[in-house]
C-alpha cells in the first residue's frame, strides 16, 4: 500500500507545522510515500521535502488555490487523490482548511474518513491503526478501516519532519474552476502577541473567577487583574486558559476580563490543551475543570485556599498565596 500525504501551503507559501507533522507520521509508517500539495505556488514547498525521497509529488497550483475555499480546495484535493490513484491511505493535517474540505473529497473518491486522529501506526498484524479520543477524551479508540481511507491528524500527532531542500519534480494537475461564488477578499487575524490561545506554548496559564472576586480590602480589582494577566502572557509567551465560571460571568452581566472568550475554557465542557506545564491562578480546581488538564504534565496552582481542589492531589505544587501579589512579583522578576 502507498501513502498519499495531502498538504496545502500556508500564507507564506511554505508548509506549516501541521503539514510537517503529517509528513513525519506518513514517513514513519514504513510504506512508500507520495506527496500532494495545493497552493498558489507549490514548487518551494515540494523542494522543502526533497529529503523525503517521495515516490511522486503531485501539485495543484494557481491564485485561486492560495486561500481557503471549499469549492477550490475540494476540487484540488480530489484531483490529487485521482492522480495518485493506488494510494490506499491518505494522511493529512487537520487544519481548518482540510477539516472543511476533505470529508467531502472522501465522499467523492469513495474513501472513509476519520478526523482528530492523534496517532497512526501499523499493529503487529500489519493492519493500520488510527488512535483518537472519544467521549470528551475519556476513552481512546483504536480504529482500523478498509481502504481507501483518509486520516486527518490533530496537531502533535507526530514529530515534525525535517530534511534537506533540493530540486523536486512536481506533476501538476489542472483543475477547472468554472465558477465560485466565494471570493476571498483578505485574511484578518489578530497580531501574534494579541492571540492568547497559543497551542505551541510550553506553558498554559489558567485564570479563574477569583481574579474578579472581592479581595482582602473588600474591593474587586478587575482592571489590575486584566493588566497583570496580559503582562504575564506577554512576558512568558504562555497560552491563556480559563475556568468556566470566569468566562460565564460576562453573560451574567458582571465585570469581566475583556480578552476572555468561551474558546479559552478548559475542562469537561471546554478544551483539553496539551502544554508541558500549567499554572492555575485564582481557580478552585474542581473536577469538571481539572479534567481538562489531563494532558498537562506538570501542574502548579496559586490559591489563597490550601484546601482547594488543587491542594487535594490535583496539582504537583500548590502555592498558598495571593495571586495578585505573585503576579506582581513575577512581572518584576521578568524585568517589566
Ligand atoms: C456539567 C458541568 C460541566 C462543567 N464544565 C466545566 C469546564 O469545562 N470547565 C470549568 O472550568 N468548569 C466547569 N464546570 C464548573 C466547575 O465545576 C466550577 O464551578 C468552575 O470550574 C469554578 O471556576 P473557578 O475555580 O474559576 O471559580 P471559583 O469556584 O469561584 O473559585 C475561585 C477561586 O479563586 C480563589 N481566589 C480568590 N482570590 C484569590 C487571590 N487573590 N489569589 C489566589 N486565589 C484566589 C478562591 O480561593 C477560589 O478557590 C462544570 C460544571 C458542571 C456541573
Amino acid at each position: 500500500m502507498n501513502v498519499l500525504v495531502l498538504l496545502h501551503t500556508d500564507e507564506r507559501g511554505a508548509l506549516g507545522r501541521g503539514a510537517l507533522e503529517a509528513v513525519g507520521v506518513a514517513a514513519g509508517l514504513g510504506l512508500p510515500v507520495t506527496v500532494g500539495i495545493v497552493g498558489e505556488s507549490v514548487q518551494a514547498a515540494a523542494d522543502s521535502l526533497a529529503g523525503l525521497g517521495a515516490a511522486a509529488v503531485f501539485g495543484v497550483e494557481g491564485a485561486e488555490f492560495g486561500s481557503a475555499r471549499y469549492s477550490t480546495d475540494a476540487a484540488a484535493a480530489e484531483a490529487i487523490c485521482r492522480a495518485a490513484d493506488g494510494c490506499g491511505l491518505v494522511v493529512a493535517p487537520g487544519t481548518s482548511r482540510w477539516m472543511r474540505a476533505l470529508p467531502g473529497v472522501a465522499q467523492r473518491v469513495g474513501a472513509r474518513v476519520d478526523s482528530h486522529v492523534v496517532g497512526l501506526a501499523a499493529d503487529g498484524s500489519g493492519a493500520m491503526v488510527a488512535r483518537r479520543w472519544v467521549y470528551r477524551n475519556r476513552m481512546e479508540a483504536a480504529v482500523t478501516r478498509p481502504t481507501p481511507w483518509m486520516v486527518l491528524l490533530d496537531s502533535g500527532a507526530g514529530a515534525a519532519w525535517s530534511g534537506p531542500n533540493g530540486a523536486v519534480e512536481v506533476q501538476r494537475s489542472t483543475v477547472d474552476v468554472l465558477s465560485s461564488r466565494t471570493e476571498v477578499l483578505r485574511v484578518e487575524s489578530p497580531q501574534a502577541d494579541q492571540q492568547t490561545i497559543r497551542p505551541e506554548a510550553k506553558l498554559l496559564m489558567v485564570a479563574g473567577a477569583g481574579w474578579t472576586k472581592k479581595q482582602k480590602d473588600g474591593q474587586t480589582h478587575v482592571p489590575e487583574a486584566s493588566e497583570l494577566i496580559q503582562d504575564l502572557l506577554r512576558l512568558t509567551g504562555a497560552s491563556l486558559g480559563s475556568s468556566k465560571s470566569l468566562v460565564d460571568l460576562g453573560s451574567e452581566g458582571e465585570s469581566v476580563l475583556p480578552f476572555l472568550t468561551h474558546m479559552h475554557q478548559v475542562g469537561q465542557t471546554g478544551s483539553s490543551p496539551r502544554h508541558a506545564k500549567g499554572l492555575a491562578t485564582c481557580c478552585h480546581g474542581e473536577e469538571p475543570h481539572v479534567v481538562g488538564w489531563r494532558f498537562v504534565n506538570e501542574r502548579r496552582a496559586v490559591n489563597l485556599d490550601a484546601n482547594c481542589g488543587w491542594g487535594r492531589k490535583k496539582a504537583d505544587v500548590l502555592y498558598v498565596a495571593d495571586a495578585f501579589e505573585v503576579a506582581r512579583e513575577i512581572r518584576k522578576l521578568l524585568g517589566a
